[in-house]
């Protein structure tokens, strides 16, 4: 049986990965922190013979007992609030986290998938970002510290993958959501699912006429399970290209749940990029994958999620705080 350990396996999609891998027959052993991640979110896994958890924070060594086949790095926090809040385990967790991750593959001759962003490619002056475009990243703004860390954690997986012939991968994960995402921690999907669920206005930043393009889960999560199988080592894209400006996703999300709140607008984050769409002729070529669930259906799945939630699970699905 293959052994896979999966890092911020009680992340959101930490714990999707888990069940696909459980569901391929692995064994896997899911190891975070919970600093933003839930155990809510893989507690049906536990009474599972083929899954293990390990409460472990991957900036200090990691040891694992066994034989290891794979390795996906999916701990790091992931929301413009947490860069804020946590600035500093945002940086160690991609920089001496991946180091640590990287040591164990080696020891253990496991293949590693490491989770890079569309985050390296900044404010994009390119449009739709392919994986030859470097980048528009402002070091020292709010979202440096995640996009830095991401981008050190590129250059160190080539580093290990060149001077040690590590077999490594390396996904750039486009704004992905689905069941299980935290609400209202400051990314659009759970912010506009929150507010249509209690009733408030949508609060669109800045004019709303940026755009983002998003994926769904279950299609992000196929696209880095071929990823990971596949013999291909450099950057990968991930992400659905059907782009959308965010004031009209806002008033796709009014008609979706039905509601009858309106839009209000606030001022746009620092650095929030303007333009985003990812390039996915690499997948589409070497991985043969692109997204089959488009916009509508899995946006009435991700609701259907949060409708079905008791109010108690709904709060415990709040953004918790660091103080
Ligand atoms: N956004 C918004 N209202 C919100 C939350 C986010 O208009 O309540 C905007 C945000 O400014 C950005 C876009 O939605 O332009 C996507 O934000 P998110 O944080 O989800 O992802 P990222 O900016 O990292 O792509």
């Amino acid at each position: 049986m293959k052994r896979i350990l999966i890092t911020g396996a009680a992340g959101f999609l930490g714990s999707h990965l888990c069940d696909r891998f459980i569901a391929e027959g692995y064994h896997v052993i899911g190891m975070d922190n919970l600093i933003t991640g839930d155990l809510k979110n893989i507690e049906h896994l536990f009474p599972l013979e083929n899954f293990e958890f390990c409460h472990h924070d991957v900036t200090k060594f990691v040891h694992v007992p066994g034989k290891l086949d794979y390795i996906l790095h999916f701990a790091s926090p992931a929301s413009p609030i947490d860069y804020l809040k946590i600035p500093i385990q945002t940086l160690k967790v991609g920089s001496l986290g991946t180091h640590n991750l990287l040591g164990l593959a080696r020891v253990k001759n496991a293949r590693i998938l490491i989770a890079s962003t569309s985050e390296v490619y900044g404010d994009p002056l390119v449009h739709p970002q392919t994986e030859e475009y470097y980048g528009n990243v402002n070091t020292i703004g709010p979202r440096g510290v995640y996009d830095e860390a991401k981008r050190f954690q590129e250059s160190i997986t080539m580093a290990y993958h060149t001077y040690h012939g590590l077999e490594t991968r390396i996904v750039r994960i486009f704004n992905t959501y689905g069941p299980r995402m935290r609400l209202n921690d400051g990314r659009v999907v759970p912010a506009f699912m929150g507010q249509a669920l209690r009733g408030e206005d949508l609060t669109v930043f800045g004019d709303g006429l940026q755009t983002r393009s998003f994926c769904f889960v279950d299609d992000q999560v196929e696209g880095i399970y071929r990823l990971l199988l596949s013999d291909y080592h450099l950057p990968v894209n991930i992400g659905n290209p059907h782009e959308i400006t965010i004031k009209d996703f806002a008033e796709e999300i009014i008609k979706l749940t039905g509601t009858e709140q309106k839009i209000i607008y606030k001022d746009l984050p620092i650095n929030d990029p303007l333009q985003r769409q990812p390039d996915i002729s690499k997948a589409k070529e070497i991985l043969d994958w692109e997204p089959q669930v488009d916009r509508a259906e899995g946006m009435r799945k991700t609701f259907d999620y949060f409708k079905s939630l008791s109010p108690e699970e709904l709060a415990k699905k709040e953004h918790r705080s660091f103080e």
